[in-house]
């Protein structure tokens, strides 16, 4: 079996299937075996394992999935890519399933579903252009994932990982972080795929949470605020949930309710920590101004 991780391969066979890249795709193929090997080795992928994995391309990253996982189910989007995977690069893996279809679109619990409930790994180099959606899905869904280890762009993993304070913190990094343990495997060059992106890239490995790290009664209500309080970053959170479109607090209620948490009431959503915003959440709970 010639691996694809070896960039005269993948060469070989954009050549033989005359394969034009897709951007409006996000198709940047990994080229290095060092990299897929990184990727492997953050998912702890063993032989008991299912593999989701979104996005195959020619399937570089799948043969190595294939060898190491129970199983393999890989959707892709392009249909150009479904026969190179089934009929040539991948055709020797009873143990993969090729799926051509919209992620964004695809019933996973269905599709899992087939696998007798074992639960999941997701595995992944993400089309750029779709990572957050992607990874909200699968995090929110609640579906039988275990873990989600993905390339993504090298900023995008910063953001999931980082804590208050800093510059990278903000709503995706307190999303991720209610539902998963976040951990950075490694950053990754440019030159690694092909075509080169014009981005650095990074391996991050989201554990799920059993339970969600912190308890809160509304958490609708936790993710509006959140994301209230860094539409408008610059502003105080009184200002940010006070105008925000479809909260009806007042700011004399917002300023009440930081009071009863002794925080200040001009503080910024970005000084807040997971468990502030949750007991914030708490405060305000069936507070609202109708
Ligand atoms: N896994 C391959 C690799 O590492 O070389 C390809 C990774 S490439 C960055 C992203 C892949 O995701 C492309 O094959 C692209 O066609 C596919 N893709 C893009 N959008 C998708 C979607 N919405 N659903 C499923 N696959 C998608």
């Amino acid at each position: 079996m010639a691996y694809l991780s070896d960039p005269k391969e993948t060469i070989a066979v954009l050549q033989r299937y005359h394969f034009n890249f897709q951007k409006k795709f996000g198709q940047n193929f990994l080229i290095d075996s060092h990299v897929i090997g990184k990727i492997i080795d953050a998912a702890e992928i063993g032989k008991d394992d299912v593999v989701l994995e979104i996005g195959p391309g020619i399937g570089t990253l799948t043969q190595y999935l294939c060898e190491a996982a129970g199983n393999v189910v890989a959707v892709e989007i392009d249909k150009n890519l479904i026969p190179i995977l089934t009929l040539d690069t991948c055709k020797d893996y009873e143990n993969l399933r090729v799926v051509n279809a919209d992620i964004m679109k695809t019933d996973i619990r269905a599709l899992l579903s087939e696998y007798g409930g074992r639960p999941v790994k997701v595995v992944a180099n993400l089309p750029y252009y779709i990572t957050t959606p992607i990874l909200m899905r699968l995090l929110e869904e609640r579906l039988p994932v275990k873990s989600i280890t993905v390339m993504v762009q090298k900023e995008v993993a910063e953001r999931m990982e980082t804590g208050p304070g800093t510059k990278d913190y903000g709503a995706l990094s307190l999303a991720v972080q209610y539902y998963a343990e976040p951990y950075l495997a490694a950053n990754v060059p440019a030159n690694c795929f092909m075509p080169r992106p014009n981005v650095g890239s990074a391996v991050i490995r989201l554990t799920l949470h059993e339970k969600p790290p912190v308890t809160v009664q509304d958490e609708k209500l936790l993710f509006s605020l959140i994301r209230a309080s860094f539409n408008q970053r610059r502003k105080t959170l009184v200002n940010g949930i006070g105008n925000a479109e479809g909260l009806t607090y007042t700011k004399e209620q917002i300023t009440e309710a930081l009071t009863a948490l002794r925080m200040s009431p001009t503080v910024r959503g970005e000084a807040l920590t997971l468990a502030e915003f949750a007991k914030l959440a708490d405060e305000l709970g069936g507070k609202e101004t109708v």
